[in-house]
């Protein structure tokens, strides 16, 4: 919009983990927007030069680095943060890593294993994997979310009902945010920026690539949300189910071992029928497929699937 102040957080203004005593990078007022460069999920630990003898080094306590707190006027706990993901603007390279004891399957792959990437920062072109795969980006934010009223240091690692390392594929350009505020001028963060990521994210990393990307603020007064909700601007699926699906299924009682079993089927179903190794199929189901559950009720047994966009083989 014209006339709106636009303000620029760089890279440098970021902190690891989340604390509400933090200092504010930037303070704006609600309806302003905000361009935000980010760092890749090692903080700088992986590069393009990076093989996979680095994974086992890289100091979990500075992964997930994100660029904030901004501080939003006026903002009370009992609010949301409607957040708008104007757009994004990708690096062009980015890295996908088995960290051992890291994953759905870490039992099954405890080598370190890393692919890094090189991609079309217009996202007009896929990017290439292993035998024959073509993975199309679809930019996001994996770690997006306000601070914590608990006080003290807190791990960037699991999400909270203020968002955080939510790692959901569908907060993309164009999707409306809404985080429930827990302290005084909210403390916004983001960063944990992906080039492209299945439903389920299942290996630990997804395409982890540093993106900037612009974001519109406004308040929602005494929303009083539980947790987080979205609105997508439209089809979240149409960059990649154009040639159709392969699926594999995991039926049991627990909705985990469920989740497992349909993966290790379709890491299975990668490497007979299109040569992958096992680590390779793993690490291109944590970037384009997606874990769905199809049945919940049915009891005492849970259908979970896997979907494997087939055009990513074609
Ligand atoms: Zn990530």
């Amino acid at each position: 919009m014209a006339g709106l102040h636009k303000h620029t957080i760089h890279k440098e203004h970021g902190h690891n983990g989340w604390n509400n005593a933090f200092k504010p990078a930037l303070t704006i007022a609600p309806g302003e927007s905000v361009d935000f460069e980010t760092r890749d999920a090692s903080g700088g630990q992986i590069n393009v030069n990076s093989t996979a003898a680095d994974v086992p080094k890289i100091d979990l306590t500075m992964v997930n680095p994100v660029t904030g707190p901004v501080y939003i006027d006026g903002a009370e706990p009992g609010d949301a943060l409607k957040v708008t993901l104007l757009g994004f603007q990708p690096s062009g390279w980015g890295w996908t890593a088995n960290i051992p004891g890291f994953g759905l399957l870490a039992d099954q792959f405890p080598d370190p294993a890393l692919h890094v990437w090189k991609y079309a920062p217009d996202g007009k072109t896929p990017a290439m994997f292993g035998p024959g795969g073509k993975v199309p980006i679809r930019p996001f934010t994996g770690t997006i979310g306000v601070a914590p009223a608990e006080p003290g240091l807190h791990s960037i690692i699991p999400p909270r009902r203020v968002g955080g390392n939510m790692d959901v594929r569908d907060i993309s350009e164009g999707t409306e945010l809404f985080l429930p505020i827990e302290v005084k001028g909210a403390l916004f963060s983001v960063g944990d920026t992906h080039a492209a990521q299945g439903d389920g994210e299942v290996c630990g990393t997804a395409i982890e690539s540093p993106i900037g990307v612009s974001l519109k603020f406004d308040l929602i007064k005494g929303a009083n949300l539980k947790f987080p909700t979205y609105r997508t601007a439209g089809s979240v699926s149409k960059h990649i189910d154009g040639k159709g699906y392969e699926v594999t299924t995991g039926i049991g009682p627990d909705l985990m071992q469920g989740a497992r079993a349909a993966l290790s089927g379709m890491i299975e179903l990668l490497a007979k029928k299109h040569g992958f190794k096992p680590v390779e199929a793993y690490m291109l189901c944590s970037v384009c497929a997606d874990l769905k559950i199809s049945s919940i009720v049915d009891v005492p047994n849970w259908v979970v699937s896997c979907y494997f966009p087939r055009q990513v083989l074609e």
